[in-house]
């Protein structure tokens, strides 16, 4: 079953979660697990279930979300350090929740890919 729904629901305030950017567009939020000591994810406020559904009409999304990302690294101060970004896909990629999302980590030296 699909679990699109739980970011749809974080970004409609439906569930709690800490939003540190929301604006039009796009969402950012603080991932519930986090696999560093920065871990945040930004979505697209419309739904795309994965980057497969990336096409030549809602492509400049990804810009969005990378430049999201990138002032988000500059206000928590990683930029510098350094940090990733990562967008899972479908099974082999390791997606799990069915909303295209890109996570952004740092604050740590991350393991080698
Ligand atoms: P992915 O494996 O790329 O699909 O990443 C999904 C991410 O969503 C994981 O890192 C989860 O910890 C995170 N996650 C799942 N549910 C929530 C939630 N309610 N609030 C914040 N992050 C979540």
């Amino acid at each position: 079953m699909s679990n699109y729904f739980i970011f749809q629901d974080i970004i409609h305030k439906k569930t709690p979660s800490n939003i540190v950017y929301q604006d039009q567009y796009i969402t950012a939020f603080e991932d519930i697990k986090p696999k560093a000591p920065i871990h945040i994810l930004i979505v697209p406020n419309i739904f795309i279930a994965s980057s497969n559904d990336i096409n030549i009409e809602n492509k400049n999304i990804l810009a969005d979300m990378f430049y999201v990302a990138i002032n988000i690294a500059k206000n928590k101060n990683i930029h510098q350090t350094g940090y990733r970004i990562i967008v899972n896909c479908n099974k082999h990629g390791g997606q799990e929740i069915d909303y295209l999302h890109m996570h952004l980590l740092g604050g740590k030296k991350l393991s080698k890919l």
